[in-house]
C-alpha cells in the first residue's frame, strides 16, 4: 500500500484520506467573461483559472450559482459554500467578514454609454457646447472685453471735436463705444476714434482681438470635436445629474451611492446594459473588465466605454474567516502566476495584456 502510495503521488497523483477527492462547494456567479453558460456548462475566466487551481489541490468541485456577488458571500460567509469565486472585489468591508485569497484580477470601476453617434443630435451639441462650464466663464471674459476698451474710448473720445462718437453723453455714447468695441473684437473694426489716447487704445485692441478670437474659436471647436467623440459623459464627474445603471451588491452602486449618484439597480448584465440602450438610463457604471469585454463582443457599436478606470479594485477568491484552505489555494494560484499558466489564461480571454 505505502508503496502504491508513493507510486500515485511520483506521478502526480494524490489520494485524500486514502478516499476520493474532497468535493468543495463553490458559490459563484453569472458575471461575462469570469463566469458564464455556454452549451450547459460553466466556463469563462474565474472558472478556468478555479479548475486549474483546483487540479493542483486534487480536489472536485460543485459550482453553486448565485444570483449576485451579496449571495455569493453570504454562501461563504454561512458555511454553505467552502470558497467564493467570480469578480468578487476585495474590498476593507467584506474583508473584515471574511478572507481573501492573493489578488486573481486587476480590475475597477468604469463608465459604459451608448456610442455617441446613435443618440446626440447636432443642434443639441453645439447649444451644450456654448453653454457647457468651460464656455461660460469665456463669455464672461467677452463682456469685460467689451466694457473695458468702450470706457477707454467713449473717455477720451467724448470732448473730441470730430468724435466717432455723436452723442456724447454717457448714455447713450457708452452704447455706440460698446458697439465699436464689440465690432473691433470681431475684427471688423469700421470706425477709427480720433483722439490720440483713444486711437493707442483703438490699436491695442485690434491685436488684443485677433488673439482672442484665434483663442475662442480653439476652445470651441476643440469643445465640439470632445462632445462628439466623447458624449457628455466622460468620468464620474459628469454623472452628478445622470441616471445610471449597475448590478445589485456591486462595489459600482456602493460607489454610485456614496457619490450621490442616481442609481438603478438590476440583477443581470444584460438587463442594466439594456436599459442605458432604451435611455432608461444615460449611462452604466460597473467593472471595467466586463465592460470593456461586453463593448468588444456583443455590444460592438451599440455602446462605448468612456473615460478612465477611475477606482481600482482587484478581484480574489473569499473564504471564511481563517479558512483552512486559504493557504492551499494562495500557493496554487502564485505557482499558477509564477508558472505562466495563468498569463496563458489571460490572453485566451482577454487578448494580450
Ligand atoms: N466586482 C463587483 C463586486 O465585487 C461586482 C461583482 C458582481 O456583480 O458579480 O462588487
Amino acid at each position: 500500500m505505502q508503496r502504491l502510495l508513493l507510486f500515485l503521488s511520483v506521478f502526480g497523483f494524490s489520494l485524500h484520506a486514502y478516499g476520493q477527492p474532497d468535493t468543495l462547494q463553490i458559490a459563484t456567479r453569472l458575471v461575462k467573461p469570469f463566469v458564464y453558460e455556454e452549451n450547459g456548462r460553466l466556463t469563462g475566466f474565474s472558472v478556468d483559472l478555479w479548475q486549474e487551481i483546483a487540479k493542483r489541490m486534487n480536489v472536485e468541485s460543485h459550482f453553486l450559482v448565485k444570483t449576485d456577488v451579496n449571495e455569493v458571500l453570504a454562501a461563504v460567509k454561512s458555511g454553505a459554500a467552502d470558497l467564493g469565486i467570480a469578480a468578487i472585489s476585495i474590498t476593507a468591508e467584506r474583508e473584515s467578514a471574511l478572507d481573501f485569497s492573493q489578488p486573481m484580477f486587476d480590475a475597477g470601476l468604469q463608465i459604459l454609454t451608448p456610442a455617441v453617434s446613435h443618440r446626440r443630435d447636432v443642434i443639441a451639441a453645439v447649444i451644450e457646447g456654448i453653454f457647457s462650464s468651460t464656455m461660460l466663464p469665456l463669455l464672461g471674459v467677452v463682456a469685460l472685453l467689451i466694457l473695458v476698451p468702450a470706457h477707454l474710448v467713449w473717455f477720451w473720445e467724448r470732448r473730441h471735436p470730430t468724435s466717432m462718437l455723436t452723442q456724447r453723453a454717457y448714455f447713450p455714447g457708452i452704447f455706440e463705444a460698446c458697439w465699436w468695441a464689440a465690432s473691433t473684437l470681431a475684427t471688423q473694426a469700421d470706425t477709427m476714434p480720433r483722439a490720440l489716447l483713444a486711437r493707442v487704445v483703438a490699436i491695442i485692441w485690434m491685436f488684443a482681438s485677433v488673439i482672442f478670437v484665434a483663442y475662442f474659436t480653439a476652445s470651441v471647436t476643440s469643445n465640439l470635436t470632445l462632445q462628439q467623440l466623447h458624449g457628455d459623459i466622460n468620468g464620474p464627474d459628469d454623472l452628478q445629474s445622470k441616471m445610471t445603471a449597475s448590478l445589485a451588491g456591486s462595489t459600482a452602486v456602493e460607489y454610485l451611492r456614496q457619490h450621490n449618484i442616481s442609481v438603478q439597480e438590476f440583477e443581470t448584465f444584460d438587463a442594466a446594459v439594456d436599459a442605458v440602450q432604451t435611455g432608461h438610463a444615460d449611462a452604466m457604471v460597473y467593472d471595467a473588465p466586463t465592460l470593456m469585454y461586453y463593448a468588444a463582443h456583443d455590444g460592438r457599436g451599440k455602446v462605448q466605454v468612456v473615460g478612465q478606470i477611475f477606482r481600482r479594485e482587484n478581484y480574489g477568491i473569499a473564504f471564511r474567516d481563517r479558512s483552512a484552505r486559504l493557504k492551499a489555494v494562495n500557493s496554487a494560484l502564485l505557482q499558477l502566476k509564477e508558472n505562466g499558466t495563468y498569463d496563458l489564461l489571460y490572453a485566451k480571454w482577454f487578448g494580450n495584456k
